[in-house]
């Protein structure tokens, strides 16, 4: 299965709006959300039928048995993480606990186990479309993990599907490292503000890494055309392509909020997405674009 990811720098620059509206377009048979701390693609795409919710254990969390504690203290002064409490007894704060098991290999008296604790929720819908997605419990980490597992359950429940459209995380933390793992192009939806730009060239050295096409789109270009000049100077000179300039467009607010996508509406952005899909499209697999 081929894979495109879309990522960002950061939220809110319109990575999952334009993911739900190349899932639309293409008429994509898979798709995932990867934004495990945020997921909200299901709002912008069909659902279909919940075919199964699982529980994701991430690391195990330490917790101390009181009746076998002689109270000594090195589990306090080994944990890195402030982790141990000293109220009322030694007793382990599970959201600053990060599982490493070091109390528990210190401990003289035995009286620390590690056990598995639920850190997300996997959900994967429908036959055909299939769309696979998580939910990170609050406090949790490990958001790599689980990403790899949203990728996973997607490949193993569309196994024949040629390619799948996936919404990255924003940023370019572990979750996104597990997202790029292994994809076949990278849509980078960059905006044109300072630190737009930085972020964008921080996936773009990320992507060159794991030597990942790559392909960018700018959105709200017009909010600051010089940035807009400036990204697609950077780009052309790192050979990478640009897949189009979409407007800033306050339908776009409206169709978050009626949760269609923006191609639905007779509009700029509509408009400008289409185009970007059709040449990302190119780029990625010459044959989906008859699909369409
Ligand atoms: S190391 Fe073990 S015995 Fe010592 S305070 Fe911690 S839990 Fe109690
Ligand atoms: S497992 Fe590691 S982080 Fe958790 S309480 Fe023990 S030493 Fe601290």
């Amino acid at each position: 299965m081929k894979q495109l990811l879309i990522l960002s720098g950061k939220g809110g620059t319109g990575k999952t709006t334009v993911a739900g509206a190349f899932i639309k377009l293409s008429k994509a048979d898979a798709y995932a959300d990867c934004d495990v701390d945020a997921p909200n693609l299901h709002l912008a795409v069909e659902n279909g039928t919940l075919r199964d919710k699982s529980d994701f254990y991430g690391l195990p969390k330490a917790s101390i048995d009181p009746i076998m504690c002689i109270s000594c203290g090195i589990c306090f002064d080994n944990c890195r993480f402030d982790a141990i409490k000293t109220t009322d007894g030694y007793s382990v704060d599970t959201y600053s606990c990060e599982g490493c098991g070091v109390c528990a290999a210190l401990c003289p008296a035995g009286a620390i186990s590690m056990d598995a604790c639920i850190a997300g929720d996997l959900m994967l819908y429908g036959e055909r479309p299939v769309f696979s997605t998580a939910r990170l419990r609050m406090g949790s980490g490990n958001s790599g993990l689980l990403v790899t597992e949203v990728r996973n359950r997607l490949s193993k429940a569309a196994p024949k599907v040629p390619y799948a459209i996936i919404d990255g995380s924003p940023g370019i933390g572990c979750p996104v490292i597990a997202s790029l793992t292994g994809v076949d192009m990278v849509l980078i939806v960059a905006e044109p503000s300072l630190s737009g730009i930085s972020d964008m060239q921080r996936i773009i050295e990320t992507a060159k890494i794991f030597m990942i096409k790559t392909v960018v789109c700018i959105n709200k270009y017009d909010i600051n055309i010089r940035n807009t000049e400036k990204i697609e100077s950077l780009c052309r000179d790192a050979g990478i392509p640009i897949s189009g300039r979409i407007p800033y467009d306050e339908k776009v607010i409206y169709a978050v909020n009626s949760g269609i996508s923006i191609t639905d509406l007779d509009c700029p952005a509509g408009e400008a997405v289409r185009t970007v899909f059709e040449k990302t499209m190119e780029i990625f697999q010459p044959i989906e674009k008859e699909k369409t």
